[in-house]
């Protein structure tokens, strides 16, 4: 191994690293090859609480420093992590198997655009002033939440680290992240550069561990806002345990996200949504368009083009930079999509390219092209979460929005046509958090991102993230006696 993949120990807490061999240990395995590439253990409740206790007493002491200064702090580790992009892709390849034509410009750089954006913000966040009657006002106080917890899914470990972290710290909370026990590697570099940009020891802690220490650290009494990115059914148990204590949540959860081409489409620029938006990350993207609604006159010529254009996918080594698809980020997540794949044959839907698995080392898949899926396939309804694309066909706009509403998921979505306002209708008429017009899979830090329905509550990114990891107090000032009734 060229690079040491080892973390000096499992669990970064209160501004270093810190081992509890008691947890249980777990593989990290690189998904290229099926190599063990390090080793961690879980936390302990020993390793939860000091991890927790760390965050509480730091909190006050980040909450006391000047907007100014945080941001200056989050703005630094953005430049850090810009320096050390090229490691961290390589740790970000290793950790999830997804290429580093892809790590070097959307993973590092993404957690490093949120550290800035937010370190920009951080000095801005103020309250306001109210005018009434009398000369009295109120003044609102915008104020940190407190402890907050972040848990991670597996395909991208340093953005989720960072947009959870950079939109908290700004407001003056602290955080324990959770990564998933499947890619544990990455956010222990978040916690790093966070310490060594000047964050005050224990104001970014990293604990490592299942499902189970998520859910230790969620029902803490000490922590008041949980943050999850995750899939549909862990968000509906995360929500339900923070509800029980009137905490705070932002959930970031699965898709089935329609994207529908029109007739009058540019064919080829639709095709790149498509593929954009089904076999980036070998398909391991929550806000992917996976059912890919084709309106009839031009179906045939749209599935021809994008067989055609899949065959120039380049699989194979993720470190080589030609490379544009690699392997799933798991067995288990290989094992899933294998089984849609079957599922999809076996329904009736007709298998235009791909379909198999790649006999060697590693957790390797083809991209997948079914035609012909109706609604009620299963690889129609269920996020499959892998390089599977379900083409549907269509008549009218009336029909298809009926039909890409129809699902409990409410990520994104996205239409593909000329007509500026048939676009501008359907994006209006889409039950989705986040739209696209003409374009696919787009998540800059600028705009808010999120789902509607089962696919979420709350925002990350944007200015709307703010409001979710603060709360306004509201002073209300007399300039009058006070008065009562008797
Ligand atoms: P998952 O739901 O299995 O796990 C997510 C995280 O939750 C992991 O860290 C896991 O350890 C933890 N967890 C599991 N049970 C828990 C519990 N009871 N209490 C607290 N924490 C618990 O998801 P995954 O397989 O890691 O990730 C894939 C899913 O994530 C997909 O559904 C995908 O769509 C979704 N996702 C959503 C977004 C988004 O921004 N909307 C982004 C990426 C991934």
């Amino acid at each position: 191994m060229p690079y040491d993949t080892q973390p000096v120990a499992s669990h970064f807490i209160d501004g270093e690293y810190v081992e509890d061999t008691a947890g249980e240990i777990s593989e990290v395995i690189y998904p290229a090859t099926g190599e063990v590439i390090a080793k961690v253990h879980a936390a302990t409740p020993a390793i939860v609480d000091k991890a927790l206790a760390a965050a509480e007493r730091a909190q006050k002491e980040w909450a006391a420093m000047s907007g100014t200064e945080r941001g200056r702090v989050l703005r630094r580790a953005a430049d850090i992590m810009r320096e050390r992009n090229h490691d961290l892709s390589v740790l970000e390849t290793y950790d999830t198997g997804k290429p580093m034509s892809e790590t070097t410009i959307a993973d590092a750089t993404s957690g490093a655009d949120a550290l800035e954006y937010f370190g920009g913000l951080a000095a801005s966040l103020t309250g306001e002033h109210i005018p009434l009657a009398g000369g009295d006002f109120v003044y609102t106080r915008r104020q940190a939440l407190g402890v907050c917890v972040g848990i991670g899914a597996w395909n991208y470990p340093t953005q989720i680290a960072c947009w959870k972290g950079a939109p908290a710290l700004a407001c003056g909370n602290t955080m324990v992240f959770k990564p998933s026990e499947v890619t544990p590697l990455c956010a222990l570099k978040v916690a790093e550069i966070l310490i060594e940009a000047g964050a005050p020891n224990g104001v970014y802690n990293v604990v490592q561990g299942m499902g189970a220490v998520g859910a230790s650290l969620v029902t803490d009494p000490r922590v008041t806002k949980v943050s999850l990115t995750g899939s549909v059914p862990t968000g509906k148990k995360v929500y339900a345990a923070a509800a029980a204590e009137m905490k705070h949540v932002t959930m970031e959860l699965g898709g089935k996200s329609p994207m529908i081409v029109f007739d009058d489409a540019d064919i080829e620029s639709a095709i790149s949504g498509a593929i954009n938006g089904n076999f980036y990350s070998t398909g391991q993207v929550c806000s992917n368009g996976t059912r890919v609604f084709v309106q009839k006159g031009i179906k045939e010529k749209f599935l021809a083009r994008l067989a055609e254009r899949m065959g120039d996918a380049v699989i194979g080594d993720p470190m080589e930079m030609e490379t544009t698809i690699g392997p799933m980020s798991s067995e288990r997540q290989l094992n899933i999509v294998e089984g849609y794949i079957a599922k999809g044959k076996e329904e009736g839907a007709r298998l235009v390219k791909g379909g198999n698995r790649i006999e060697k080392d590693g957790y390797w898949i083809e991209p997948t092209l079914f035609a012909d899926v109706t609604d009620d396939m299963t690889i129609a309804r269920e996020e499959i979460f892998g390089p599977v694309l379900a083409v549907l066909d269509f008549d009218t706009e009336e029909e298809v929005m009926e039909r890409a509403n129809a699902t409990e998921f409410g990520l994104a979505a996205g239409v593909f046509t000329q007509d500026l306002t048939r676009a501008h209708r359907v994006v209006a008429g889409f039950e989705a958090g986040t739209c696209y017009i003409n374009t696919y899979n787009l998540a800059p830090v600028e705009a808010p991102f999120g789902g509607v329905k089962a696919s979420g509550v709350g925002r990350e990114n944007s200015k709307e993230a703010i409001n979710h990891y603060s709360e306004v107090k509201t002073v209300y000032v007399s300039m009058n006696p006070c008065e009562a009734p008797f």
